[in-house]
């Protein structure tokens, strides 16, 4: 039986399935519950906290921009933490311009918006179609949700926005016939797809997304919220393939833990985005943004992806014998530190199981246990883990 409750004596809107603990602390790559507890932590507050909890580097960027006592300005005003921010993620991106938001949503309805805005210029009213994949998912509001692959998020809240397309990334030929020069003004794609199970898309897939976007007019996004930032070893997950984007979004890891997104736009979609097409309050304040800068640096340190690198190999070879060796897993998959772990059955049981063990994992669709661990975590760590998982499916 799981013993996750909806909410149960709280006042929280029961939207979540809670299980029963209380999270107290953050310590490295552990969490702490009221009862002095510690859970080994694969979840990562799913993919946010990739250098783990209570982070010096954090830590100082908050007192430093509390300092100034420049929490919020709105985007009234321009401050030199935004502007840094959107520098470096240029260089280490592509040329163009970015736009701050608040989640990885917002990241992807703003997305939406300067693809339409672009795809204009040279089409009419009809383009203004979004081609998107089975297993995607880009986030719970409107346009998003019409967007993602899940029957079950998307029916209950219908109509959503209308429009959209899905291909199977696995049908040869699917995407070619989706792709309209006169009706699609974006393709949208995570390289490694996160919620529905760890997929890594083939590098040939994306670069044909590539070549028919640029032949018929059409923007094409990658969704790196979860799998982007250093998750795969790569600062970008699309930086295995060799193809850029037009569009790039970015959130959960961002901010280590403070709420942002961002979409890096290139020169030639930027041109077309005029002031008041779109806005935010919040997205892009001195804080957050001083934050992520201290992420981003951290993140894109070459020897940090390296050591992403390293510890993501000695989770695949860990984890690849799993198929045989263990009876109730059907496959694993992944890059860098993002894997999944197909089973047999549905995954609550054993993310259940594994947090009564001490270590904390997702699942990913109903038949997937997702791991996302700490970029910074050690070795040694990741496999005492992957031992208890490993007792939990034995
Ligand atoms: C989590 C996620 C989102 C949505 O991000 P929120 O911050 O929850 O709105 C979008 N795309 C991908 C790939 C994600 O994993």
């Amino acid at each position: 039986m799981s013993t996750r409750v909806a909410s149960a004596g709280s006042a929280l809107l029961g939207v979540y399935r809670h299980p029963p603990q209380i999270m107290v602390e953050g310590r490295g790559g552990a969490l702490v519950d009221e009862g002095g507890r510690r859970y080994l932590d694969f979840t990562s507050g799913i993919g946010v906290n990739a250098l783990g909890y209570d982070v010096p580097e954090i830590r100082s960027a908050v007192e430093e921009a509390l300092e100034r006592g420049l929490v919020h300005t709105s985007n009234l005003f321009r401050t030199r933490p935004a502007e840094a921010l959107a520098e470096l993620l240029v260089e280490l991106s592509f040329p163009g311009r970015v736009f701050f938001c608040n989640s990885g949503a917002e990241a992807g309805e703003a997305a939406f918006k300067f693809a339409r805005r672009w795809a204009r210029t040279w089409g009419g009213e009809e383009k203004h179609e979004v081609v998107a994949l089975r297993g995607s998912f880009h986030g719970r509001l409107f346009g998003t949700l019409a967007a993602t692959d899940r029957p079950a998020y998307r029916a209950p809240f219908e109509p959503l926005m209308p429009g959209v397309r899905f291909v199977d990334p696995d049908e040869p030929g699917a995407l070619d016939a989706a792709v309209d020069p006169d009706r699609t003004a974006a393709v949208i794609a995570e390289p490694v797809q996160g919620e529905s199970g760890v997929r890594v898309l083939p590098a040939g897939f994306l670069d044909r997304a590539r070549q028919l976007c640029s032949a018929r007019d059409a923007a094409l996004i990658f969704d790196e919220v979860q799998c982007g930032l250093g998750r795969t070893g790569d600062l970008f997950a699309h930086q295995a393939s060799g193809v850029t984007p037009d569009l790039l979004l970015l959130a959960k890891p961002l901010a280590g833990g403070l709420p942002m997104g961002a979409v890096i736009v290139s020169e030639a979609v930027a041109e077309a985005v005029r002031p008041g097409d779109h806005a935010t309050t919040f997205g892009g304040g001195p804080l957050v943004a001083s934050v992520a800068r201290a992420v981003v640096r951290r993140l894109s340190d070459p020897s940090f992806l390296d050591g992403v690198r390293a510890r993501g190999s000695l989770v695949g070879s860990v984890l690849k014998d799993w198929p045989d060796a263990l009876s109730r897993v059907r496959e694993v998959r992944g890059r860098g530190l993002m894997w999944g772990v197909e089973i047999e059955e549905d995954t609550g049981a054993v993310v259940d199981a594994a947090r009564e063990r001490g270590l904390l994992v997702v699942s990913a669709g109903p038949r997937v246990v997702r791991l996302l661990p700490p970029l910074s975590l050690e070795a040694e760590s990741l496999e005492r883990g992957l031992g208890i998982l490993r007792e939990v499916l034995e």
